[in-house]
């Protein structure tokens, strides 16, 4: 018997509701979105960005989880790694009995047909899908449709004959999946590029300005190029597309930086034949960076507390956002809020966390605080009453 795959969810939600309310909800979250975004305790005003929290994937796949587990109550359900990048709701996860294949013991080659997986919001590499699909197991897949837009678009440029430049972190497991889906039965191939030095650097390859070998170049990127890749035959026709959670100004520049290298090398005239781009940056990245660009604009805070894991892109872009303009703190739980004096976080750009002393000023403050789409209102509200309480000591 085929396996079975569940991409619409188990007709469960009714089931799942309350608890899903009762596990992230908060009523002080809702209470401030319905007073302008902004909260007033004491000296402490914290203004909220008009989006944060939970995007529609994030959102859904947690849902489906949960029916997931009410659905098969006694069948073993796995998840492939993090359903998302959020500690608390991954925890929340563990504790209703839901294992983790990239925990270590785990193993793939132990499932076998009684077991039930779930495939994160960031999709899978098409070798673990089939993997899973020989095992027999059955699948709920949570994949999102702003992760499936992306497919959607490098398979295209498979087709065409494109090889396709992902602006992402090549480790991560969105940018994995989606470069899978652009080899399109060992037709096409891909190179990922992190940020602009490294999308300069392909630039002047592509006119010719590089003095290196094909060989230093894949020294360069040794990781982040498909199999067999040649960039002096594999950069004549690209397509670019991205993660869904970058920060979508870098991906417009970076993709105007590919077209303008492949007008140089290539001229005007062969531009359409050889060069393509879609920004697949997803609708909810594109909001909460707007709208934390418009919290910083029409009411600069004294400092912006940033809300999400460490290891969420999405939120690390907020950071990123915010860090040029205003002192920002990206914490990865309420617990970051250690005192009035002391506050644990990650500093934008690096990748360990820092303690800083003196952060909460004193008399009056304006505190602005977003969180990435990973995070739950609740871990907002408990921040918030957190600041409340430093604030009034
Ligand atoms: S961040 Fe965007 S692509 Fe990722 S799950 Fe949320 S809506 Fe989907």
């Amino acid at each position: 018997m085929p396996p079975l795959i569940f991409r619409k969810g188990l007709d469960l939600k009714h089931e799942v509701v309350g608890v899903l309310a009762e596990s992230y909800h908060s009523e002080l979250v809702q209470h401030i979105k319905e007073s302008d975004f902004r909260f007033q305790s004491g000296r402490l005003e914290v203004r909220l960005a008009s989006e944060f929290g939970f995007c529609y994937g994030v959102d859904r796949a947690v849902d489906y989880a949960y029916q997931t587990r009410k659905r098969f109550p006694d069948r073993t359900v796995f998840l492939t790694g993090e359903i998302i990048h959020n500690p608390h709701v991954n925890d929340q996860l563990r504790a209703q009995g839901i294992r983790f294949l990239s925990d270590p013991g785990e193993s793939i080659d132990a499932l076998n047909s009684d077991d039930v997986v779930i495939l994160p919001a960031f999709g899978v590499t098409i070798e673990l899908l089939n993997t899973l699909q020989d095992r027999g197991c059955t699948m709920v897949d949570t994949t999102c449709g702003s992760v499936l837009n992306v497919w959607k678009n490098v398979k295209r440029y498979a087709e065409g004959g494109f090889t396709s430049i992902i602006h992402g972190k090549y480790r991560h497991e969105e940018t994995r999946a989606t470069a899978s889906q652009a080899l399109l039965a060992g037709r096409g191939h891909y190179l990922v590029v992190l940020n602009e030095d490294e999308a300069a650097f392909v630039c002047g390859y592509i006119r010719g300005q590089q003095p290196i070998s094909s060989r230093e170049f894949l020294s360069r990127f040794e990781h982040a190029v498909s199999e067999g890749f040649d960039p002096t035959r594999d950069l004549q026709r690209i397509g670019c597309a991205n993660q869904t959670t970058m920060l979508s100004s870098e991906s417009l520049k970076i993709g105007e930086m590919f077209r303008a290298a492949m007008r140089d090398r290539y001229g005007e005239e062969d531009l359409d034949a050889r060069f393509r781009a879609f920004d697949t940056i997803c609708s909810a990245t594109q909001d909460r960076q707007d709208a934390v660009i418009a919290l910083l604009a029409e009411h600069p805070p004294d400092l912006m507390i940033v809300l999400g894991g460490y290891n969420s892109s999405n939120t690390c872009n907020l950071a990123k956002i915010c860090s040029g303009r205003v002192p920002t703190y990206h914490i990865a739980s309420p617990d970051g809020l250690v005192s009035a004096d002391v506050i644990r976080h990650k500093p934008a750009g690096e990748a360990r966390e820092a303690t800083t002393t003196g952060w909460l000023p004193a008399g009056r403050v304006s505190v602005g605080l977003t969180s990435g789409a990973s995070t739950p209102d609740n871990l907002v509200g408990a921040a918030i009453r957190r600041l409340e309480e430093l604030s009034a000591m």
